[in-house]
Formats: C-alpha cells, sequence, structure tokens
C-alpha cells in the first residue's frame, strides 16, 4: 500500500495519481487529504507554493462529488485565467477515470455566453476567476445556491489583487451549510478576515513556515551599478546556457523593454504583461511551456500562481514595491522537491531590501560576483 491509499482516496483517483507520478503525497496533501474526506469541515491550509495545493484540494473535491447528478456542486475561485486554466487541466486530469464529472473554467477576456453553455450542459465543477464569476451571477448566467463545496485558492492573491468584494459577494451567494476550503501561501489580515466573517469554525492547517519560502532555493544577489542591470543579466543567461527562468521587472514598460533587448542580442525571450492580447498571452506561455522559449520576462501580475515545471532560475531585474512579493516570485522555482535559484539584480542603494527580504523568508542571500568577463561590479 502506497501512502495515497492510506489517505483514503478511491481506486479511479489512485489510477490517476500513477499516471501523473505521484509517489508519495506532499505534506499538505498527507494532512487535508484525509481530513477532507472524513469531515463536513471548513478549512484554512497554509502551504508556500508549489507544495501540491492544487491535488490537496482536488483529490478530496473529486471523490465527494457526486457524478450522477448534473447540478453545479463545487466553485473553486482562483486569481487569474491562467490559473483557473492550469487548474481546470489538473482537475481534469485527476478526474479522469471516474465517468461523468464536468469541470468548466469562467474566465475574463473570452465569450461570457459560450462559459455559461458550457455550465449549463451540467458541469458539476466550476473554477473561476471572482470577477468573471460575480460577472455572470450577476446576468443570472450561473446558479451557486445549492453549492456544496467552495474553494478559495490562492487566496492571498485574489485579495493582492482586489477581489474582495467579489468574493464576499459570491460567498453571499452560496449556501451556508456548505464546506469552505481555503488554501494560500500566506495568511495576511485580509485573508483572516475572510475566515472569520465567511468561514465556520476552520480547522488550520501549516506546512513548514508561515511566510517563508521553499527550501530547495537558494537566494543570490548580484550587486551592479544601476546602468550595468541589463548587462549582468546577460552575463547571467550565458554563464548558464540551460537557463530556464522567469524574469521580473517592475513594470510593463521595462518588462516589454527588457525582452526586447534580450531577443535583439540573439536570446530565446519573450515578454508577458497585460498589455498583451489573451491570444498573445496564451501562445507565449505556450511556447514557454514548450521550452522553445528560455527567458520568459514578466510583471507580477502576469506571471502570478503559474505553475512550470524545472523552472532553474527566478531573476528579479527589479525587486518588487512590495517586498512579500519576493516570495511569490521566488516561489516560481524549486517546485516539486527540486531545487532552483533565486537571483536578484541589484544596486548599492537597494541593498537595505536585501536584509528585509531576509527577515521574511527567514533564509540568507548569498553575495555572488558577476560571472567572467569585464568588471561590471563596483
Ligand atoms: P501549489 O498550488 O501549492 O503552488 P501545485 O498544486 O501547483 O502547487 O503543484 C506544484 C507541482 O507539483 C505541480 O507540477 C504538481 O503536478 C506537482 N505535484 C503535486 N503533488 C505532487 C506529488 N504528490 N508528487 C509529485 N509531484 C506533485
Ligand atoms: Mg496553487
Amino acid at each position: 500500500m502506497n501512502k495515497f491509499e492510506q489517505l483514503g482516496l478511491n481506486e479511479s483517483l489512485l489510477l490517476a495519481i500513477k499516471d501523473l507520478g505521484f509517489e508519495n503525497p506532499s505534506e499538505v496533501q498527507e494532512k487535508a487529504i484525509p481530513l477532507l474526506l472524513e469531515k463536513d469541515t471548513d478549512i484554512v491550509a497554509l502551504a508556500q507554493t508549489g507544495t501540491g495545493k492544487t491535488a490537496a484540494f482536488g483529490f478530496p473535491l473529486i471523490q465527494k462529488i457526486d457524478a450522477e447528478n448534473r447540478n453545479t456542486q463545487a466553485l473553486i475561485l482562483s486569481p487569474t485565467r491562467e490559473l483557473c486554466l492550469q487548474i481546470t487541466n489538473e482537475i481534469k486530469q485527476y478526474s479522469k477515470y471516474v465517468k461523468g464529472i464536468h469541470t468548466v473554467a469562467v474566465y475574463g477576456g473570452a465569450s461570457i455566453t459560450e462559459q455559461a453553455k458550457d455550465v449549463k450542459r451540467g458541469a458539476q465543477i466550476i473554477v473561476a476567476t471572482p470577477g468573471r464569476m460575480q460577472d455572470m451571477i450577476n446576468r443570472g448566467m450561473v446558479n451557486i445556491k445549492n453549492i456544496n463545496f467552495c474553494v478559495l485558492d490562492e487566496a492571498d492573491e485574489m485579495l493582492n489583487m482586489g477581489f474582495y468584494d467579489d468574493i464576499t459577494a459570491i460567498l453571499s451567494d452560496t449556501p451556508e451549510d456548505k464546506s469552505t476550503w481555503l488554501f494560500s501561501a500566506t495568511m495576511p489580515q485580509e485573508v483572516a478576515r475572510i475566515a472569520r466573517e465567511f468561514m465556520r469554525k476552520p480547522l488550520e492547517i501549516t506546512v513548514g513556515h508561515k511566510n517563508s519560502g521553499s527550501q530547495n532555493v537558494s537566494h543570490e544577489f548580484y550587486l551592479v551599478n544601476a546602468r550595468d542591470r541589463y548587462a549582468a543579466l546577460k552575463r547571467l543567461a550565458d554563464a548558464n546556457p540551460d537557463i530556464f527562468s522567469v524574469i521580473f521587472c517592475r513594470t510593463k514598460r521595462d518588462t516589454q523593454a527588457v525582452a526586447e533587448k534580450l531577443i535583439e542580442d540573439g536570446y530565446n525571450a519573450a515578454a508577458l504583461h497585460g498589455d498583451l492580447s489573451q491570444a498573445q498571452r496564451d501562445s507565449v506561455m505556450k511556447s514557454f511551456r514548450g521550452r522553445q522559449i528560455q527567458m520568459l520576462v514578466a510583471t507580477d501580475v502576469a506571471a502570478r500562481g503559474i505553475d512550470v515545471d524545472d523552472i532553474t532560475h527566478v531573476i528579479n531585474y527589479q525587486l518588487p514595491d512590495e517586498i512579500e512579493t519576493y516570495t511569490h516570485r521566488s516561489g516560481r522555482t524549486g517546485r516539486a522537491g527540486k531545487s532552483g535559484t533565486s537571483l536578484v539584480i541589484i544596486t548599492k542603494s537597494e541593498l537595505r531590501k536585501i536584509s528585509q527580504i531576509e527577515r521574511i523568508i527567514k533564509t540568507k542571500f548569498e553575495e555572488k560576483p558577476i560571472p567572467s568577463g569585464i568588471e561590471i561590479c563596483e
């Protein structure tokens, strides 16, 4: 008996898990799955990014859905369109041996009538962004008055993005006796408030330290003059020919500019930010997942929660304004037990931010010299 069997999952899920190649449950899965299977309870589960939260709620959810009943039974709220699609895709893989489970993704930027039609055809599980969900409710296109489960995934991210009002409006439209499962990497005030106001005595599961990053990620910084930022980036890329990385910039403009320069200089790079059309964003993500792009230059909003395996380096081309955002950026690497590096290219005047981050992630940075070539450090 492997550890997944001990958690109480049924045969169809165990088969799907085998296909996925998951050998053992992650810590959050080990803690959450038996609890959610056995009890009708609300839970708050705090675990860093990359710890397998999707399966922690996805497996028990699928087991608890009545596949013969085609009414909407579960709503999963998630911060972005990309994450909605990612979760929907995962849920479909998990439920591939369960006959009759239908999952529909509902998000902005695509036809709302088409999505409403898909829901009406009998989707037991809806995976939605809060904005589009609220829109559908307002237009009477969806009925969530009888759902049994509501999952708030990446709750801290959703609230960071300003979805508080949408989330509370949606929750008010669901029955009081449903179960609410909240998953989050961190527990800021607004998340605590949602738990307090909309959940019934939630059980709390915490994996690792709250707010701290993955143990598999090493954190490094490179001190440069402001004018040498771009040269440093190129040097880092040259020193790591197999690099597969996300490079974070602070603004859409810088994101576009850095990507353009990299492309001009012959690197496999692309930009990902909110000024691109949905089709462009989809195409960039597809090429990145397919490894045709090695360096994805992105804004924080565009890269939120993106789960691409085997990212070797997260590069902070510029540090985020909100220091907490660093945790989310570095969480793009070191996923599913793999190791990764989170680098910061930094100037002298920003140096104190490093110690602020060290306090949050409870890990020390290593100062590294820019690899070989002309001296560009101070
Ligand atoms: P989170 O939501 O906590 O950020 P995800 O659910 O996106 O994490 O999972 C991160 C990665 O780990 C995914 O690629 C997923 O397929 C993989 N994964 C999840 N659970 C396991 C497991 N038990 N064994 C191996 N890989 C897993
Ligand atoms: Mg997740």
